[in-house]
Protein backbone atom coordinates (compact mmCIF):
# COMPACT_ATOMS: atom_id res chain seq x y z
CA UNK A 1 0.00 0.00 0.00
CA UNK A 2 1.31 3.27 -0.81
CA UNK A 3 1.48 5.74 2.49
CA UNK A 4 -1.11 8.18 2.58
CA UNK A 5 -0.73 11.40 2.57
CA UNK A 6 -0.98 13.96 5.65
CA UNK A 7 -3.74 16.25 5.39
CA UNK A 8 -1.89 19.28 4.10
CA UNK A 9 -0.22 17.26 1.08
CA UNK A 10 -3.90 15.88 0.37
CA UNK A 11 -5.56 19.59 0.27
CA UNK A 12 -2.41 20.99 -1.18
CA UNK A 13 -2.15 18.47 -4.12
CA UNK A 14 -6.03 19.74 -4.92
CA UNK A 15 -4.95 23.11 -5.18
CA UNK A 16 -2.37 22.61 -7.17
CA UNK A 17 -4.59 19.96 -9.22
CA UNK A 18 -7.53 22.96 -9.68
CA UNK A 19 -4.45 25.32 -10.48
CA UNK A 20 -4.71 23.13 -13.93
CA UNK A 21 -7.86 25.06 -14.96
CA UNK A 22 -6.74 27.96 -14.68
CA UNK A 23 -7.87 30.20 -17.78
CA UNK A 24 -4.96 32.89 -17.05
CA UNK A 25 -1.72 33.69 -19.66
CA UNK A 26 0.25 35.34 -16.69
CA UNK A 27 0.51 32.49 -13.98
CA UNK A 28 -1.78 29.59 -12.74
CA UNK A 29 -2.54 30.26 -9.14
CA UNK A 30 -5.47 28.23 -7.46
CA UNK A 31 -6.89 27.60 -3.73
CA UNK A 32 -9.22 25.72 -1.71
CA UNK A 33 -10.79 26.39 1.65
CA UNK A 34 -11.13 23.46 4.55
CA UNK A 35 -13.07 23.39 7.71
CA UNK A 36 -13.02 20.61 10.05
CA UNK A 37 -10.75 18.49 7.31
CA UNK A 38 -13.39 18.94 4.68
CA UNK A 39 -13.06 20.35 1.55
CA UNK A 40 -15.82 23.73 1.30
CA UNK A 41 -14.51 25.78 -1.68
CA UNK A 42 -12.01 25.88 -5.06
CA UNK A 43 -10.94 28.55 -6.67
CA UNK A 44 -8.56 29.11 -9.54
CA UNK A 45 -7.40 31.98 -11.45
CA UNK A 46 -8.59 33.65 -14.51
CA UNK A 47 -11.12 35.96 -15.93
CA UNK A 48 -14.77 36.19 -14.53
CA UNK A 49 -17.68 33.75 -15.48
CA UNK A 50 -19.48 34.23 -18.34
CA UNK A 51 -16.54 36.50 -20.30
CA UNK A 52 -13.95 35.76 -22.45
CA UNK A 53 -10.96 33.74 -21.11
CA UNK A 54 -7.66 35.13 -20.21
CA UNK A 55 -5.86 32.77 -23.04
CA UNK A 56 -8.37 33.65 -25.95
CA UNK A 57 -7.50 37.74 -25.28
CA UNK A 58 -9.98 38.38 -22.20
CA UNK A 59 -7.49 40.09 -20.02
CA UNK A 60 -5.75 42.99 -21.46
CA UNK A 61 -3.19 43.40 -19.08
CA UNK A 62 -1.82 39.73 -18.82
CA UNK A 63 -1.76 39.89 -23.08
CA UNK A 64 0.92 43.16 -22.57
CA UNK A 65 2.67 41.17 -19.57
CA UNK A 66 3.34 38.16 -21.98
CA UNK A 67 4.84 40.62 -24.55
CA UNK A 68 7.34 41.78 -21.96
CA UNK A 69 5.40 44.13 -19.64
CA UNK A 70 7.13 43.35 -16.04
CA UNK A 71 5.97 41.17 -13.74
CA UNK A 72 3.27 43.19 -11.59
CA UNK A 73 3.06 45.83 -13.42
CA UNK A 74 -0.86 47.22 -14.23
CA UNK A 75 -2.39 44.98 -12.00
CA UNK A 76 -4.94 47.63 -11.61
CA UNK A 77 -6.26 46.79 -14.80
CA UNK A 78 -6.38 43.01 -14.93
CA UNK A 79 -9.26 41.35 -15.71
CA UNK A 80 -8.50 38.19 -13.98
CA UNK A 81 -9.72 37.41 -10.66
CA UNK A 82 -7.33 35.19 -8.33
CA UNK A 83 -7.72 31.68 -6.91
CA UNK A 84 -8.62 32.45 -3.30
CA UNK A 85 -10.75 35.36 -4.13
CA UNK A 86 -12.69 32.98 -6.30
CA UNK A 87 -12.05 30.04 -3.40
CA UNK A 88 -13.90 32.96 -1.22
CA UNK A 89 -16.78 33.97 -3.77
CA UNK A 90 -17.51 30.38 -5.12
CA UNK A 91 -18.58 30.31 -1.50
CA UNK A 92 -20.86 33.09 -1.51
CA UNK A 93 -22.12 31.84 -4.50
CA UNK A 94 -22.97 28.91 -2.58
CA UNK A 95 -23.96 30.90 0.53
CA UNK A 96 -21.09 28.95 2.68
CA UNK A 97 -19.79 30.69 5.40
CA UNK A 98 -15.64 30.41 5.50
CA UNK A 99 -15.54 31.34 9.30
CA UNK A 100 -12.90 29.59 11.12
CA UNK A 101 -11.30 27.95 8.28
CA UNK A 102 -8.10 27.38 6.68
CA UNK A 103 -7.44 28.31 2.95
CA UNK A 104 -4.52 26.18 0.76
CA UNK A 105 -3.21 28.56 -1.70
CA UNK A 106 -0.63 27.26 -4.45
CA UNK A 107 1.12 31.01 -3.94
CA UNK A 108 1.29 33.18 -0.69
CA UNK A 109 -1.74 35.80 -0.83
CA UNK A 110 -1.51 39.16 -2.41
CA UNK A 111 -2.73 42.09 -0.44
CA UNK A 112 -6.09 42.11 -2.04
CA UNK A 113 -6.19 38.45 -1.26
CA UNK A 114 -5.25 39.42 2.37
CA UNK A 115 -8.07 41.37 3.02
CA UNK A 116 -10.56 38.86 1.74
CA UNK A 117 -9.13 36.21 3.58
CA UNK A 118 -9.05 38.90 6.69
CA UNK A 119 -12.68 39.74 6.70
CA UNK A 120 -14.18 36.54 5.24
CA UNK A 121 -13.19 34.90 8.93
CA UNK A 122 -10.77 32.67 7.59
CA UNK A 123 -8.17 31.76 10.53
CA UNK A 124 -5.32 30.33 8.40
CA UNK A 125 -3.37 30.62 5.36
CA UNK A 126 -0.75 27.51 4.35
CA UNK A 127 0.57 28.25 1.05
CA UNK A 128 3.19 26.50 -1.15
CA UNK A 129 5.19 28.84 -3.47
CA UNK A 130 6.02 32.68 -2.27
CA UNK A 131 4.50 35.47 -3.94
CA UNK A 132 7.16 37.74 -4.49
CA UNK A 133 4.52 41.27 -3.87
CA UNK A 134 3.45 39.62 -0.66
CA UNK A 135 5.37 41.75 2.17
CA UNK A 136 2.45 43.88 2.93
CA UNK A 137 0.12 40.98 2.73
CA UNK A 138 2.09 38.92 5.13
CA UNK A 139 2.57 41.47 7.54
CA UNK A 140 -1.80 42.80 7.58
CA UNK A 141 -2.50 38.79 7.85
CA UNK A 142 -0.13 38.15 11.10
CA UNK A 143 -1.66 41.64 12.52
CA UNK A 144 -4.73 40.37 12.47
CA UNK A 145 -4.38 37.27 14.25
CA UNK A 146 -4.23 34.72 10.88
CA UNK A 147 -1.98 32.15 11.53
CA UNK A 148 0.50 31.83 8.42
CA UNK A 149 2.39 29.11 7.56
CA UNK A 150 4.54 28.02 4.20
CA UNK A 151 3.45 24.10 3.20
CA UNK A 152 6.37 21.71 3.89
CA UNK A 153 5.80 18.75 2.06
CA UNK A 154 6.96 15.82 4.83
CA UNK A 155 7.01 12.59 4.91
CA UNK A 156 3.81 11.42 4.24
CA UNK A 157 1.57 9.54 6.87
CA UNK A 158 2.26 6.17 7.65
CA UNK A 159 0.19 3.40 6.07
CA UNK A 160 -2.34 2.18 8.29
CA UNK A 161 -1.18 -0.47 10.69
CA UNK A 162 -4.45 -2.56 11.34
CA UNK A 163 -5.05 -2.53 7.03
CA UNK A 164 -6.44 -5.98 6.80
CA UNK A 165 -6.97 -6.12 3.29
CA UNK A 166 -4.54 -5.25 0.43
CA UNK A 167 -6.95 -3.16 -1.85
CA UNK A 168 -7.18 -3.70 -4.95
CA UNK A 169 -4.80 -2.31 -7.82
CA UNK A 170 -6.78 0.48 -10.04
CA UNK A 171 -4.62 1.05 -13.07
CA UNK A 172 -6.06 4.39 -13.13
CA UNK A 173 -4.31 5.29 -10.17
CA UNK A 174 -0.73 7.71 -10.24
CA UNK A 175 1.88 4.88 -9.25
CA UNK A 176 4.69 8.05 -8.53
CA UNK A 177 4.04 10.23 -5.01
CA UNK A 178 2.86 13.70 -6.38
CA UNK A 179 5.85 16.80 -6.54
CA UNK A 180 5.34 19.81 -6.18
CA UNK A 181 7.07 22.04 -9.26
ZN1 LIG B 1 -4.83 36.61 -16.75
ZN1 LIG C 1 -4.47 37.69 -4.88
Amino acid sequence: MQPRPSWDEYFMSIAHEVARRSNCLSRHVAAVVVREKRLISTGYNGTPRNTRNCFEGGCKRCAARMSGIPSGSNLEECACSHGEENAIVQAAYHGISLKDSTIYSTYSPCLMCAKMIINAGIKEVVYAAEYPLADRARELMLEAGIWLRQYERKQSDQPAAFMPITPPQYSSVPTTPYTLT
